[in-house]
C-alpha cells in the first residue's frame, strides 16, 4: 500500500484536527495508508509517527489544537538534520509528505524537495491569515470569532461604564484579525500595522466620540502596533485634561488561538484536506493548497516565499466610514 506523510508544524490554530481528519480519510478513501509525524519536523527527525487509519481521527473534527502535536524544530534550519529526517521518511516507504503549516513549515519542507527530490504538498494555517497566495488560511475565522466574542463581553462594561477600553488582538506583522474584529465588533478605532495611525488622530477619534454624545470606545489594536497596556497609559496620559478618566485594557492573547473550530474552519479544513489528497492522486507534485476567488486551487509552493499578504485599504476605510 503507497504510503503518506503527515504532519502539522508551527503554531497550532483551530482546524488542524479537521484537516488532519480530512487528509488520512481522503488518502484511505484512496487506497493510501498515513503516517503521521508526532511534534512536526521534530517528529521527522527523531523518527516519532504513528500510523493513522480511517477510525484514528474519529471524534476529532470539532476539537481545537491537534492531535499530532506540533512544535518548532529549530534543527531542521541545519542540512544534517533534514538529511536524517529523508532517511527516516524514506525507510518509511513515504512517497509525499503533507505538512500543515505555514510560511517557515513551507519552507522547510521545500527544502525537502530540493535537496532530496521528496514530493511535498502545503496545507495554509495561521490565524493571522497572511499567507501570501492564498485568500484564507486555516484558523483565521475562530480566531476572530473567538476575539469578537470577547470584546462584545468588554463592550458591556465599557457602555455600562461610559469608558474608553484598548482591546489587544494578536497579529505581530498582520492586521487582518485586528480589521475584521473591528469590523465586527463595531470598534470606533482600529489600529493595524499596515496602515498606521498617528496619535494625534487616535485622540480626535477619543474626542470625537466623546463630543458625539457617545460615553465610550472601543479601539482594537493589533499587538504589532502597540501594547494596549501602554497605549493605555500614554493616552491616558495625554488626554488627562480632557475628562476622559481612565483608559482600560484587555490583552486576549491566546484564548484566540484555542477551542472548537468554527463552522467555516471545518469546512475550509476539510476541502483543503480533501484538495491537496485527491490532486496528489491526480500525479500533482510539490504544490501548496490555496484559496483563490472562492475556488481552491493549486499553487507551487514557492509563491508564499519572502512576502506577505496585506489586507485592502478598502476594508480598513470601510472600518473608518461605519466607527464614528
Ligand atoms: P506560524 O508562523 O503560523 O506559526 P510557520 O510554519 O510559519 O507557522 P515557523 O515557526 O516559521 O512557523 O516554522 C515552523 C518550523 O518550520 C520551524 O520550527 C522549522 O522547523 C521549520 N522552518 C522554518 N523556516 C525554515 C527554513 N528556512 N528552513 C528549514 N526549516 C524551516
Amino acid at each position: 500500500m503507497k504510503r503518506i506523510g503527515l504532519l502539522t508544524s508551527g503554531g497550532d490554530c483551530p482546524g488542524l484536527n479537521a484537516c488532519i481528519r480530512a487528509v488520512v480519510r481522503t488518502a484511505s478513501y484512496y487506497g493510501l495508508e498515513t503516517v503521521g509525524f508526532i511534534r512536526g519536523f521534530k517528529g521527522l527527525v527523531d523518527n516519532d509517527f504513528k500510523i493513522l487509519d480511517y477510525k484514528s481521527v474519529a471524534g476529532i473534527l470539532q476539537r481545537g489544537g491537534t492531535v499530532l502535536l506540533t512544535a518548532r524544530e529549530p534543527r531542521f534550519k541545519d542540512y544534517q538534520y533534514r538529511k536524517k529526517a529523508y532517511e527516516n521518511i524514506k525507510k518509511l516507504g513515504i512517497d509525499a509528505l503533507f505538512v500543515i503549516g505555514g510560511n517557515g513549515s513551507f519552507q522547510g519542507a521545500y527544502l525537502l524537495q530540493k535537496e532530496f527530490g521528496l514530493n511535498v504538498i502545503g496545507i495554509p494555517k495561521t490565524i493571522d491569515n497572511d499567507i501570501f497566495g492564498t485568500e484564507y488560511s486555516i484558523g483565521f475565522d475562530t480566531a476572530v470569532n473567538n476575539a469578537m466574542e470577547a470584546i462584545d463581553k468588554i463592550k458591556d462594561t465599557t457602555m455600562s461604564h461610559e469608558r474608553v477600553f484598548i482591546v489587544e488582538v494578536m497579529g505581530r506583522d498582520s492586521g487582518f484579525i485586528a480589521l475584521e474584529v473591528g469590523l465586527a465588533t463595531g470598534a470606533e478605532i482600529t489600529l493595524i500595522p499596515e496602515y498606521p495611525l498617528p496619535l494625534h488622530i487616535v485622540e480626535e477619534k477619543i474626542l470625537k466620540a466623546k463630543s458625539m454624545g457617545k460615553g465610550f470606545a472601543i479601539i482594537v489594536v493589533a499587538e504589532g502596533v502597540a501594547s494596549a497596556k501602554e497605549l493605555a497609559e500614554i493616552l491616558t496620559q495625554r488626554l488627562k485634561d480632557k475628562d476622559i478618566g481612565e483608559i482600560r485594557y484587555q490583552v486576549l492573547g491566546y484564548i484566540q488561538r484555542g477551542g472548537s473550530p468554527t463552522a467555516y474552519d471545518r469546512i475550509m479544513a476539510s476541502k483543503f484536506g480533501v484538495f491537496a489528497v485527491e490532486k496528489y492522486v491526480a500525479g500533482e507534485k510539490n504544490f501548496m493548497v490555496a484559496f483563490e476567488n472562492g475556488s481552491v486551487v493549486l499553487k507551487p509552493l514557492e509563491v508564499s516565499f519572502g512576502k506577505i499578504r496585506v489586507p485592502n485599504i478598502k476594508e480598513y476605510e470601510i472600518n473608518n466610514i461605519l466607527s464614528l
